[in-house]
């Protein structure tokens, strides 16, 4: 059917983001519920007609790992993206409300993530380019899925426009400039895993031995299309250890804040501390499943093959689902429906 604005019933906010506000919806003539994902885009109307356009392929990605897609239409000034509906909300709404998350559903999010990377890679040659656990749903059959992938090049140009900047998510070689591959999100998947592990953010206190204040406000604060480079001074070696003499000297801060301005950042503080975050993922060691022995060995493992810094090195969705963190995930017991029923 052709999805028309008229047609749909608001519900419910059910959160907002970078890039918009989503809404739970009825779809009157069906009865369907649905999210609408309601996206303020400052383009030319030719460009609004390609995103449309390029919003299409969605049509065809039918995986049980993705959230599927009833249509997109245009709502000037706006883009209405429709999505089905996953009532059990987003694992990061799920984490904050329950606390850290049992490392075997955290193995089945693991699993659901690679397959859907790997059809989304392997059909489409699509990269997701925005995997965190507020783009990972769950509904009340249990069932793990994937959303927000970037399928349209001129989308993610628009919303990169509009709200400039990176998020934490990002790999060491996306903060440098490089380009994006599907390796991209295996370290975000590995940085989401670990902050489902723990319930907290993997970037904050007793990660560092200094008093690098608390990174984990930072989440989600800017979006992950656009390269920094040109926020961040050239990388330091990957494993020097960091010297008090060799950070956040006054010229550093001052230097930043300067170079910041290219890429209009908020205000002040806060920019020097997302580019301190940056400069963090950037030089030193990436962060672990810890403490060591609280997890399965093979949860760690897997963990930390997502977290190569250096991407020649680190797997693809592919060769991670040969994994045997992977392969005992797969013939698991754990009940996701019976543990989504709980909250
Ligand atoms: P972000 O992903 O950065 O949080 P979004 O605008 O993409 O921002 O989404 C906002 C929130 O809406 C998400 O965090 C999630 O909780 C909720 N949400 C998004 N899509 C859906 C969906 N299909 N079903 C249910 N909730 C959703
Ligand atoms: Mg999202």
């Amino acid at each position: 059917f052709e999805l028309r604005n008229e047609d749909l019933k608001d519900l419910q906010e059910l959160g907002q983001g970078n890039g918009g506000s989503v809404k739970k919806v009825e779809h009157t003539p069906t009865g369907t519920m649905m999210a609408k994902k309601i996206v303020l885009i400052d383009a030319k109307p030719s460009v609004r007609k390609q995103i449309l356009r390029e919003l299409h392929i969605m049509h065809d990605c039918n995986s049980k790992y993705i959230v599927s897609f009833f249509g997109a239409f245009l709502a000037d000034p706006n883009i209405c993206i429709c999505m089905e509906f996953m009532d059990k909300g987003s694992l990061h709404s799920i984490y904050k409300k329950i606390g850290p998350i049992d490392i075997d559903v955290v193995g089945q999010v693991a699993l659901s993530v690679l397959e859907g990377l790997t059809y989304l890679y392997d059909v489409h040659r699509i990269i997701h380019r925005d995997i965190k656990p507020s783009n990972i749903l769950c509904n009340s059959a249990g069932e793990i899925k994937i959303c927000d992938f970037g399928v349209s090049g001129e989308l993610i140009n628009s919303i990169a426009d509009t709200f400039v900047g990176t998020s934490t998510y990002m790999s060491p070689e996306r903060i440098q400039g490089a380009q994006y591959t599907v390796k991209s999100d295996v370290w975000s998947l590995g940085i989401s895993l670990i902050e489902l592990a723990l319930g907290r953010f993997p970037f904050s206190e007793s990660e560092s031995d200094d008093n690098d204040s608390d990174l984990s406000d930072l989440e989600g604060t800017l979006s992950p299309n656009r390269p920094l480079s040109m926020g961040l001074p050239p990388p330091r070696s990957s494993r020097t250890p960091k010297t008090p003499t060799d950070k956040n000297t006054p010229t550093d801060k001052k230097k930043d804040r300067r170079k910041s301005k290219g890429v209009s950042l908020q205000g002040g503080s806060m920019t020097m501390s997302i580019l301190e975050l940056l400069q963090h993922i950037v030089n030193e060691p990436a962060p672990r499943l810890t403490p060591e022995g609280r997890f399965p060995k093979e949860a760690e493992d897997f963990v930390d093959s997502c977290l190569w810094k250096d991407p020649e090195i680190r797997k693809t969705p592919k060769d991670l689902l040969k994994h045997p963190w992977i392969d005992q995930a797969r013939v698991s017991t754990v009940d996701v429906e019976a543990w989504a029923s709980t909250f």
